[in-house]
């Protein structure tokens, strides 16, 4: 990119929003502006010349992945609201990383985090939440995302006063996080020209907040939806909505022009593919991102496909099956 086109993108267009950088301070502010990189090697010779493909490298976070968007949206919001107060208890249920963004946004404000987590979450993200002093509550792993739910839901009511349960399933600040960042973050970096827009679903935040972004900016942006082809999967992080408890912010009515199953072992390949061709050394549902991404881009002739990797490979290094192969 010339210097003129760039200082054209940083000055004119538009970057996250004043309502998000209005709560900006110290670490927080360090949330989001991450890089969005061409993959050019993986596209050779699969995808026509004119069609680009773009990811949103979100393990540039400062808690290590997306959800520290949603997770300082979320908390900034229910301090403004007064809902979130001085030595009240931030309690939520998590796979993982909005544990961790919670643990590290809590920590640099001042709250202690509680933490409903499925047992079998990896070591990785277990060892960094201890690190960050978080009170983890281990529930069932055959109940998978949705028994940590349940277990946050039955601590929340036990003593109101006490904690604020971010419940980020239905908290529409987790959406609006991403309206107010990622959204305005792609449309500036590609200059308006995105065409087409994948991202994976697990609370749908990040697919909700980013596609009503980027139809607001023009409506022709086509929008895809990434979730496992089956309930049995090893896509960490994502929801087969199908057979799950349905994030209430999750409407894809009018905004998911395309929905797509991830098969894993596919994902997986592509994962390793990322690390060892394009230097990326990117997380699981990076991978299922990239093989809808490229399952979209495929079918076009010219066009500019954008896709989020949501957190990066240093999160699943105990688990050999993801890196050997
Ligand atoms: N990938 C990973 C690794 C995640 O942890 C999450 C959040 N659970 C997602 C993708 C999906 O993000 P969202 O909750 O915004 O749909």
């Amino acid at each position: 990119m010339d210097a003129a086109r760039r200082l054209d993108l940083l000055t004119s267009k538009p970057g996250p929003t004043d309502e998000w950088l209005a709560g900006c301070a110290g670490l927080i502010c360090r949330i989001g502006d991450t890089p969005l990189v061409r993959l050019k090697r993986i596209a050779e010779g699969v995808l026509a010349p004119n069609v680009e493909l773009w990811a949103k490298l979100e393990w540039f976070n400062p808690g290590g992945s997306v959800k520290d968007r949603a997770a300082a949206g979320i908390i900034l919001d229910a301090e403004r609201r007064g809902l979130l107060r001085p030595g009240m208890i931030i309690l939520d249920s998590s796979s993982g990383n909005t544990g961790i963004a919670y643990a590290m946004v809590g920590a640099a404000r001042g709250y202690k985090v509680k933490l409903c987590l499925p047992a079998n979450a990896n070591t990785e993200r277990k060892r960094i939440l201890s690190a960050y002093g978080v009170d983890v509550v281990f529930t069932d792993p055959l109940e998978g995302s949705d028994g940590a739910i349940l277990k946050a839901r039955e601590i929340a009511a036990s003593n109101p006063e006490l904690y604020f349960y971010c419940d980020q399933y239905s908290n529409e600040a987790n959406w609006k996080a991403h309206f107010h960042s990622t959204g305005p973050e792609i449309w500036r970096d590609t200059g308006g020209r995105i065409t087409h827009f994948v991202a994976t679903l697990g609370t749908s935040g990040t697919f909700m907040g980013t596609s009503r972004y980027l139809k607001a900016r023009n409506r022709d942006v086509h929008c895809t939806t990434v979730e496992p082809d089956s309930p049995f999967h090893g896509l960490e992080g994502l929801k087969h909505m199908e057979t799950a408890i349905v994030p209430p912010i999750y409407q894809p009515d009018g905004l998911a022009d395309l929905a797509l199953g991830a098969p894993t072992e596919e994902s997986l390949v592509l994962v390793r593919r990322l690390a060892r061709e394009e230097g990326l050394l990117a997380g699981i549902s990076s991978g299922a991102a990239l093989w809808a991404a490229i399952e979209v881009a495929k079918t076009l002739t010219q066009g500019v496909v954008v896709t989020i990797f949501p957190d990066g490979g240093n999160r699943y290094l105990s688990e050999p099956h993801v890196w050997e192969g």
